[in-house]
Order: C-alpha cells, then structure tokens, then sequence
C-alpha cells in the first residue's frame, strides 16, 4: 500500500532527524581536542578579518571578558578574547575558548551591562561547548579530529569560510540560545553587573531598527533573534535571581573606551 510507504518513509525521515539531533546534542570532544581546533580555527578567522589593533581597548574587553569567565561555571580553559575591527554589530565565539567582540557592537551599546550581556551569553556557549557540539555534529568526530590536528587544512578553511558567510555564528537551537543566555545572566551577575543587560539592548536595537535600521544591525537581529519569547525568558530569569544592591549598570570606563572608537560609517 502506497499510503503505508509513504508513513513508513515520512517515519524513517523523522526517525533520522531525530537521531542526527540527539547526536548533535552529544559533544565526544575532548577538552584538548576543543582548545585545539579553537587555536586552528582562530588563526585562520584572524588571518580572514581585521582585528582592532587598539591596545587600550582590547585591554579593556579582555579584562571585561576575562571578569565574566571568572563567574562561570567553565574555568577550565585559558579564554582568548579579542576584537574585530567592523562597524557590524556583533560578538561570537569558537569552539574552545576565544571570544570576538566587534568594534561595532561597543558603539551601540550604551551602556557597559548592555555590552557584557553580549559577551556574556557568546561565554555562555563556551561554556555550553554549543559550538563544539553542533560541528562534531555536522563533520563527524574524525574530521574534526584531523583538523584539530592540524592535518586538514582544506577541509579547514572551508568551515571557517561557511562559519564567517553565517556572520561569523553557528546555528545554535533554541534551547542553546536559552542556555547561553541564562548562562550570560548568571555570569553578570555574580559579576556584580545588572543582569537586565540584555533585554534593555534589544530594546534598543528593535527601536533603531523602527527608524530604519542599518544592515549591521540586522546581522544582529539575525544571529540573535529578539524573539518576545526570549525576551520574556530572559526577563523572568532576571527576576528569579535574589536582589542584589549596587548592580554595575555603566561606568566611566565603558564611556572612555567608547570615546576612542571611530564613529561608524553608517551612523546610528
Ligand atoms: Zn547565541
């Protein structure tokens, strides 16, 4: 019966997806082998972008960054993190611990918690190993574990190339965006940083957007949609936590290190 094939194939199909979905979700990475294809990873996408040479700046992102690893639940690696030098608004991280904040992404952000919600929810899927998990998934462990090593610097290239053409993300599940972003809260925190960063930046951005948005700031939107949904979940892991007096909102700092930076080309 021709229905009856059809059910068993459609069956199968899910069957199938499923199974490559539990599978993405195991991550059989060493720690060692993650740092590694990090390290090759981040010397291929630094020789393809331009990072930002101003020491002062990277000095302080390094040490914003470095604050929020110190109250995360993974210390177990060394984290790199550095910035791109590009009027578009974002942030990502690779597999095994390096971490980059674009240029653009400091300029809009008004305030210094609005700027470490991002870093911190990009640490969060460090410390989430999503992107380790979702490549293992993708290239099978082998090839990864070849590239790690260095052996394959073809097969390289070319998912640094699919990785950078993504606007430099991954495509992370929903519950691994909802994971990183209670990991980014958690971190803030702890940090003694107003944990409510995140959801005062999508604001704003959804407003700059209403009076026609760049193209940066799409690619935002993009690799991290502002869905209400997340929105809300994010709002209501904020209000969960215990309250806290002299959450760090802005500093002094935060406004300097803006002041340095070139005014984008796109204004906004
Ligand atoms: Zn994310």
């Amino acid at each position: 019966m021709p229905k009856f094939a059809i059910k068993i194939a459609v069956t199968f199909v899910v069957l199938a997806g499923m199974q490559c979905a539990t599978l993405s979700q195991v991550n059989l990475l060493s720690t060692q082998e993650e740092v590694e294809l990090g390290r090759q990873f981040s010397q291929e996408i630094e020789a393809e972008l331009t990072m930002y040479d101003d020491p002062v700046v990277n000095a302080y992102i390094d040490s914003l960054g470095q604050l929020l690893v110190a109250h995360s639940e993974r210390t177990d690696i060394e984290y790199h993190i550095k910035v791109v030098d590009t009027d578009e608004v974002n942030a990502f991280a690779i597999p095994g611990g390096w971490l980059y904040v674009n240029r653009g992404l400091i300029s809009v952000a008004e305030s210094e918690s609005e700027l470490t919600a991002v870093m911190g929810h990009e640490i969060g899927h460090i410390v989430g190993r999503h992107s380790a998990r979702q490549i293992s998934g993708q290239y099978g462990l082998s090839i990864i574990a070849q590239v790690a090593l260095g052996q394959d610097p073809g097969m390289l290239r070319q998912m640094v190339t699919g990785l950078l053409a993504q606007g430099a993300m991954m495509k992370y599940s929903r519950d691994m965006e909802r994971e990183a972003d209670r990991y980014g809260i958690e971190e803030n925190y702890r940090a003694g940083i107003d944990p409510s960063g995140m959801q005062e930046f999508f604001k704003k951005l959804r407003a700059l957007e209403g009076g026609g948005g760049t193209s940066d700031i799409e690619k935002f939107f993009s690799t991290h949609p502002p869905t209400q949904e997340r929105i809300d979940d994010s709002a209501r892991m904020v209000a969960s936590l215990p309250k806290k007096p002299n959450l760090t909102v802005d500093t002094p700092r935060f406004q300097q290190i803006k002041n340095r930076l070139p005014a984008r080309a796109s204004g906004s």
